[in-house]
């Protein structure tokens, strides 16, 4: 919901101190302390579903990768005590305004949307997370750092601040995951293995759990 500020500078340092050099000081505590985010429950919402199949490669199917990583991480973020509203759990087509509305009913929430990614230049791989708003990017620095410790890839664009519909109508912090370029051989192939998703709902889940602080 909102950024609880954390930067703090000791309030006896300041009037000793002329003003330029006060100011630095208090953008070097600002710039380093971690932004935390005030949230009990996760919105996740698998992308695509029913008629809308989202990308189709290398004998995958988006929307089915989609809810298999948002169940994973409902599964560790429900043990780790959130409450987790899911805006699909069955092969269902759901509008993005409806994505939207189920997530803006929730007080206290963030919105995760799961994808994964293609594209006609199989080459390119890698993680990316979009946001549109301050918060947003919070949580999709948190994401994005915990993808690529966890999955050890350095590749894809990272952040990336997008003004996609999902995030435009959400209230909330949200971010979209763009987990995998499935139109990337190597990535499809581990995209293929519940070993590998668990990897990547595991990742989704510790970037939420460390925004949290
Ligand atoms: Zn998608």
């Amino acid at each position: 919901m909102q950024i609880t500020p954390s930067c703090r500078i000791l309030p006896g340092m300041t009037a000793a101190l002329p003003r330029r050099l006060w100011l630095l000081l208090l953008w070097l505590a600002c710039a380093g302390a971690a932004q935390a985010l005030s949230f009990s429950t996760v919105v996740l919402d698998p992308g695509h579903g029913g008629r809308d199949g989202g990308a189709v490669w290398n004998k995958l199917v988006e929307k089915n990768l989609c809810l298999d990583v948002a169940k994973r991480v409902e599964t560790l973020l429900k043990k780790k005590g959130l409450k987790v509203v899911m805006t699909r759990r069955t092969d269902t087509f759901v509008e993005l305004g409806d994505r939207a509305w189920i997530a803006n009913r929730q007080p206290r929430s963030i919105f995760v949307s799961i994808h994964f990614n293609a594209s006609r230049n199989t080459a390119i791989r890698g993680v990316e997370v979009f946001y549109r708003s301050t918060n947003g990017r919070a949580l999709a620095s948190r994401i994005l750092t915990a993808l690529r410790a966890r999955l050890k890839t350095t590749s894809g664009r990272g952040l990336v601040h997008g003004d996609l519909k999902v995030l435009r109508a959400t209230t909330m912090p949200a971010v979209v995951v763009e987990a995998a370029y499935i139109s990337n051989k190597a990535e499809a192939a581990r995209c293929a293995t519940a070993a590998h998703r668990q990897a990547i709902a595991e990742a989704i889940a510790a970037g939420i759990l460390a925004a949290r602080g």
